[in-house]
């Protein structure tokens, strides 16, 4: 009897390994293969199964933020050493962020004083796995934001994610891009840190001119100097995409 129930037990293990694997390799392939057409929107709205089958991409946690399970987002602010992130530039992002998703949204200053350091993409990923203190648990979803110097792979990139809760905001960047027009600084850091979110929500890019969401928003390359000029909030179309999006979890 002992002997059956070991064999029943063994086989249950080696299902469960196997379909982990699978589901693995599927969440890793493209976009539009079997897992990830079917399954991955499904999955990816228990973190512990993000955790455990690896759903990572940005947009994996939309559901954190725009579902039911959590009625709180705690937005974690990590800087390093010499960057000071701009206190009403967190007040505007946090009041986006609830008027978009519908939950209180409050943020907190973590880690202020990180060593300064150059990293690239990938360093980086290390880097916010060792600093983040909080995760989406006992009733707040989490956003972790970090501010770093510049990417040195890509000096002009302003902003970027990281997994499915994860994003970066180049500061010394932002400061190259704004040099002709210091004091619009703090726009374009809500700016950058809320179309890294619009990504974390589920966002791609389009390319309109008056939306958030447009690639420029990300590199320096298209720079726009007048404050009237930086694109603050998510335009209709990505206000409606977003409402599709939460209908459909
Ligand atoms: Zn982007």
């Amino acid at each position: 009897m002992r002997k059956i129930s070991l064999t029943v037990l063994l086989v249950v293990i080696i299902l469960l390994s196997g379909s982990l694997i699978v589901f693995n390799f599927g969440s890793l392939g493209k976009e539009d293969n079997w897992f990830n057409k079917n399954y991955r929107l499904k999955l990816a709205q228990y973190p512990i199964l993000r955790y455990v089958i690896g759903l990572h991409y940005d947009g994996d946690g939309r559901s954190d933020y725009l579902g039911s399970r959590f009625d709180k987002i705690v937005v974690e602010i990590d800087s390093l050493e010499g960057i000071t992130p701009n206190t009403q530039a967190l007040e505007d992002l946090v009041s986006r962020i609830k008027d978009v998703t519908g939950k209180e949204t409050n943020y907190l200053i973590s880690n202020s004083d990180i060593p300064a350091f150059e990293f690239d993409s990938e360093e980086v990923g290390s880097f916010i796995d060792r600093l983040r203190v909080h995760s989406s648990s006992s009733g707040a979803a989490s956003v972790y934001v970090l501010y770093a110097g510049v990417n040195k792979d890509e000096p002009t990139l302003l902003g970027q994610t990281f997994k499915e809760y994860g994003i970066i905001v180049y500061s010394q960047a932002l400061d190259n891009f704004v040099s002709q027009n210091p004091a619009t600084k703090k726009l374009y850091e809500s700016s950058t840190i809320l179309h890294e979110f619009g990504h974390q929500l589920g966002l791609g890019h389009n390319d309109k001119a008056n939306c958030l969401m447009n690639e420029s928003a990300e590199y320096n390359h298209k720079a726009r100097f007048r404050a009237e000029g930086v694109i603050m909030d998510f335009c209709p179309l990505e206000l409606q995409q977003i409402r599709f999006i939460k209908n459909s979890l």
